[in-house]
């Protein structure tokens, strides 16, 4: 049912650059949802206590009518309250942080999560329900990590997410990034960030200045949907790859979103379009309140073999599951090996034909 922008309030226009005033627009309440769409106002207020709902004027923009693919990621559903499966913390992030808000799982690489903002409030979200209880990383939050970082020496690589680094306005974190570059072991940098899917108007050119003095300095972005690669969002990453950025994407597979052969190809060959890399595609984890956006793990590697093969080996991500407990992410594969005989392995090829190769 397309739902009537026509009757209810246009989603005014921005320019590049206004992104404050548009987080400070952003819809909060079902009241203010019901004046763009006819909603039942009443369901989605019994989530939003448990589950906050933000959702920038962009974003809603992209809304094409109710229950689409955008609308199913941003717009609460009273599934994710009576979700009584899964866990507040599957992955265990909590209990391998060594100082808050920092992840230290895998040797040389950290997870520093130095905000609990973004830009939109994403429903089938790894870290639903904790965001906010998570202290919301202060100066000395972020100093105490910067500290930590300096003192192992096995760190190569700080990855900043959180929330989502973009939401530091530009001085912090130039600060930061300042900070981290400044630490002899740390080679590289990476940002994970929805920004430039989930309100390209963050990457303004002064942002953009700041980054590209920080090399080596790679951003991974993170789209779900082809719907979500607009002249705006392809602007964004322009800029940023101009700049000698170099981009990929986490995809997470989401049922009623993604979770179909024709979207994921369509998606990842906008990518590559736009210059961005497809980098994972995430089986989404056991997160108390995201049931409903599970699909089984079969159906995801039904989806890998329609990729691998069929279309350019630039768009294949690898399909990654994290392990229960902190056990790290795991690549799940079709199973094109089939059996060693004689000498000999048979493997199947992308068409299904099967094929002989000598092991040695
Ligand atoms: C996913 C993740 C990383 C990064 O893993 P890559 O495979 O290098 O992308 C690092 N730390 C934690 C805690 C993670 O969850």
């Amino acid at each position: 049912m397309p739902l009537p922008f026509s009757g209810k309030q246009d989603i005014p226009k921005y320019r590049f650059g206004d992104w404050r005033r548009m987080l400070s627009d952003a819809v909060t309440s079902a009241d203010e949802l019901s004046t763009f769409f006819t909603i039942d106002q009443k369901s989605i207020a019994s989530v939003t206590p448990t589950y906050p709902m933000r959702i920038n004027p962009y974003y809603l923009s992209l809304i094409q009518h109710e229950d689409d693919p955008i609308w199913k990621q941003a717009v609460p559903d009273t599934m994710e309250i009576q979700d009584r499966s899964g866990e507040k913390d599957p992955l265990c992030e909590e209990r391998q942080s060594p100082v808050p808000n920092l992840i230290h799982r895998y040797p040389d690489r950290v997870l520093f999560m130095v905000t609990k903002e973004c830009a939109l409030n994403c429903r089938f979200c790894l870290r639903k329900g904790r965001v906010g209880s998570r202290p919301s990383a202060t100066d000395d939050l972020i100093e105490s990590g910067i500290d930590y970082i300096r003192g192992h020496k096995s760190i190569q690589e700080v990855i900043l997410s959180g929330g989502d680094p973009l939401m530091l306005e530009d001085d912090a974190l130039n600060g930061l990034l300042h900070k981290l570059r400044k630490i002899p072991h740390v080679d590289i940098i990476r940002i994970h960030t929805r920004m430039p899917c989930a309100l390209p108007h963050r990457i303004t050119r002064d942002l953009v200045t700041i980054l590209k003095q920080y090399p080596p300095l790679y951003l991974n972005a993170h789209f779900n949907h082809p719907g979500e690669i607009t002249s705006q969002a392809a602007e964004a990453c322009h800029i940023l790859a101009n700049a000698g950025i170099p981009l990929g994407s986490q995809t997470v597979l989401l049922k009623g979103v993604n979770d179909n052969s024709a979207v994921m190809r369509h998606l990842m060959r906008e990518l590559i379009k736009i210059r961005v890399k497809p980098y994972y595609i995430h089986h989404p984890d056991p997160v108390r309140g995201t049931r409903h956006f599970r699909p089984s793990l079969q159906r995801g590697i039904k989806i890998m073999e329609t990729l691998r093969g069929h279309i350019s080996g630039m768009c294949v991500p690898h399909y990654v599951i994290d392990l229960p407990g902190g056990g790290g992410k795991v690549p799940l594969l079709p199973n094109d090996m089939k059996e060693i005989k004689n000498g000999r392995i048979r493997v199947r090829n992308y068409k299904g034909e099967m094929f002989e190769y000598p092991v040695e």
